[in-house]
């Protein structure tokens, strides 16, 4: 069985405890773990998936509780780092009534931006790496280390799996960040989009000119998720859409890290990167299930169901057809 392999990001985000207020009208916050790609980790430990994160945090209190929430998840954090010249990373986001995003993230740098990591890179040779695009940002020692994890990852027979999650709010200079991104997707063998973030990334409005523009990288498998409709997964030569479950909704953050995360790690159970579009039909319809259940409680990682709610969920589905 494969590992999969995350490296970015690990925060503290501060959940405005009213929803719909401006941050300054805000009474209160409820500190919550956070960062996509430890997400991801998140999702694959707790389908049973040995899962690694790789990352930097503060030598501070939410550092703390940032690894003792990943390790009772089950990822393994040997390999992160604790920053002694920065803090852990704190994002503090709200959407107001009226659709405005007011943010302020502490960031400047924070600890995640400073990870060296592995001298030895072995431990990523046959396995699964994944990353986004957070932690590609400015001139910090942690885009040289995806720079150098990519790099050997080519060459080691190691899966690389790439969801730019795009978070605007955390640059100003939108165009350096989408050569940022257009720079990293060649690295991709899995590359997972937001329908969203389409645009952003592709610089094309139609989405037949998007999937078109996409097709000039190397990607084996393209995942295009879709909200509540549920995904669009291409191979470079077939394409199926798979529906999402109904489902309650209470909060939808993480669900694409859920999505992505489930995917890798049923390709990590079956030590290989599915190219049969009936096999990556199996997979969307468990990811499109964990991710659904995700987004029946409030944030990410705790929101993610185990293996057991995940299998009655699909089990009953099953029975409903
Ligand atoms: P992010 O979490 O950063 O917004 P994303 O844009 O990739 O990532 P979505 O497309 O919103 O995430 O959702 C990912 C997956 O979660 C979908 O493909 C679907 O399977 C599931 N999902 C999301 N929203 C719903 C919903 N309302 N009902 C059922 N499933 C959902």
């Amino acid at each position: 069985m494969k590992k999969v392999i995350g490296i970015g990001e690990l925060l503290i985000d501060m959940m405005p405890n009213e929803k719909g207020k401006r941050l300054k009208d805000v009474t209160g916050f409820t500190k919550k773990a956070g960062g996509a790609p430890a997400n991801v980790c998140v999702a694959a430990a707790k389908l049973g998936t040995s899962s690694v994160f790789l990352g930097a945090v503060g030598d501070d209190a939410f550092g703390d509780l940032l690894i003792d929430e990943l390790n009772t998840y089950g990822v393994n954090t040997e390999y992160m780092e604790r920053s002694t010249v920065a803090n852990t990373c704190l994002a503090f986001v709200t959407l107001t009534h009226e659709g405005e995003r007011d943010f302020i993230f502490y960031r400047n740098p924070s600890a995640d931006q400073l990870y060296r990591g592995l001298k030895d890179l072995s431990i990523l040779d046959h396995q699964i790496l994944h990353f986004c695009s957070v932690s590609l940002l400015g001139d910090y020692p942690m885009v040289n280390t995806h720079q150098r994890l990519l790099k050997h990852a080519k060459t080691h027979q190691t899966i690389v799996s790439f969801d730019p999650n795009i978070r605007l709010a955390l640059s100003s200079d939108h165009v350096t960040y989408q050569q940022t991104i257009k720079a990293y997707l060649s690295y991709a063998d899995i590359l997972k989009i937001g329908v969203d973030e389409l645009e952003f990334i592709t610089g094309k409005q139609v989405y037949k000119d998007q999937i078109q523009w996409l097709r000039t990288y190397p990607w084996r498998i393209l995942i295009i998720t879709l909200g509540k409709d549920g995904v669009h997964i291409y191979t470079q030569k077939e394409d199926v859409i798979v529906p999402s479950y109904a489902v309650n909704v209470v909060d939808t953050t993480g669900a694409g890290d859920a999505w992505i995360g489930a995917f890798l790690a049923q390709c990590a159970k079956h030590d290989e990167l599915p190219t049969n579009i009936l096999i990556l039909l199996d997979y969307a319809k468990v990811s499109n299930a964990f991710a659904a259940l995700t987004t029946t409680h409030m944030g990410a990682m705790e929101a993610m169901p185990n293996l057991v709610e995940l299998n009655e969920f699909l089990h009953e589905k099953d029975l409903k057809k």
